[in-house]
């Protein structure tokens, strides 16, 4: 199932002139643990399904789309999802099903956390709501709901279990706020790509670790990427130009068979 990839260029995050002094230094984190970057949605309804896939890809996050219940356990069991929204009603195997069995058949690829489930879900009952959480969603969203609530709720998991408390985010010189999807280095805004930024911030939340080409993959592009194609060494290639731009030309070191690694 693709939701395709067209016009990814024409997606930029939206921008805004950064303001000095709106951050306090206290809402600067080091930053210690991952975030959410991988997303899988669950959800029968395809309408539904690709316009919230768009909406949330257009927030920075890589996107895959199960139409079923069945659908989303196989994708579930090859791809290190961050988050999956997870719709209750599927004509297969129902959403609780989903939820119990991803957490009873859970496998470490690559090491990272499983997934964070947030419930979508029509059935507004106390009794519903508290099955989803006892079978391990993490939250969950009552349809109808805007898209805009449906990012915060995905922005409070990807924030939850790692020790980010803010969404500011700080490497050397460089500052991130994915909330507000802007990046300054010496108080110069740096203009990316949803794909750049959504590769930097990777970066940013494992400063210092060699990531490899297979887990930048991962957790970066959705599975509609070739995964023989150069599109990591080429994306990374245009990030670098944009920070040597800003006084930062190797920020980004390429590890011969290994990798990269974003200095500290
Ligand atoms: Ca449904």
């Amino acid at each position: 199932m693709s939701a395709g990839r067209a016009g990814e260029a024409s997606r930029r995050p939206g921008r805004h002139r950064p303001l000095r002094g709106v951050y306090p230094d206290d809402d600067t984190v080091a930053p210690t643990g991952r975030d959410a970057l991988r997303v899988l949605v669950v959800e029968d309804e395809s309408d539904l399904a690709l316009a919230l896939a768009e909406g949330i890809r257009r927030d920075g996050y890589a996107v895959d789309v199960a139409l079923t219940g069945r659908d989303a356990m196989e994708k579930m069991a090859v791809a290190p999802y961050d988050i999956v929204c997870l719709d209750l009603n599927l004509p297969d195997v129902d959403g609780l099903e989903v939820c119990r069995r991803l957490h009873a058949g859970h496998r470490q690829i690559d090491g990272t956390d499983q997934p964070r489930v947030l419930m979508l879900t029509a059935r507004d009952s106390l009794e519903d709501r508290v099955a989803g959480l006892d079978d391990g969603a993490d939250d969950y969203l009552v349809k109808p709901f805007a898209l805009p609530e449906l990012l915060a709720r995905l922005r409070a998991l990807a924030r939850r279990r790692s020790r980010h408390t803010g969404a500011i985010i700080q490497v050397g010189e460089m500052r991130m706020d994915a909330a507000r999807r802007t990046v300054y280095v010496g108080g110069r805004d740096l203009d990316l790509t949803t794909r750049e930024f959504a590769l930097l911030h990777y970066f940013m939340l494992n400063p210092g670790e060699v990531l490899s080409t297979e887990r930048l993959l991962d957790h970066v592009w959705d599975e509609n990427i070739d995964p023989f194609t150069n599109t990591v060494r080429v994306t990374v290639s245009k990030l670098r130009r944009k920070l040597e731009a800003v006084g930062l030309p190797h920020a980004i070191e390429t590890i011969v068979g290994s990798g990269y690694r974003l200095v500290e």
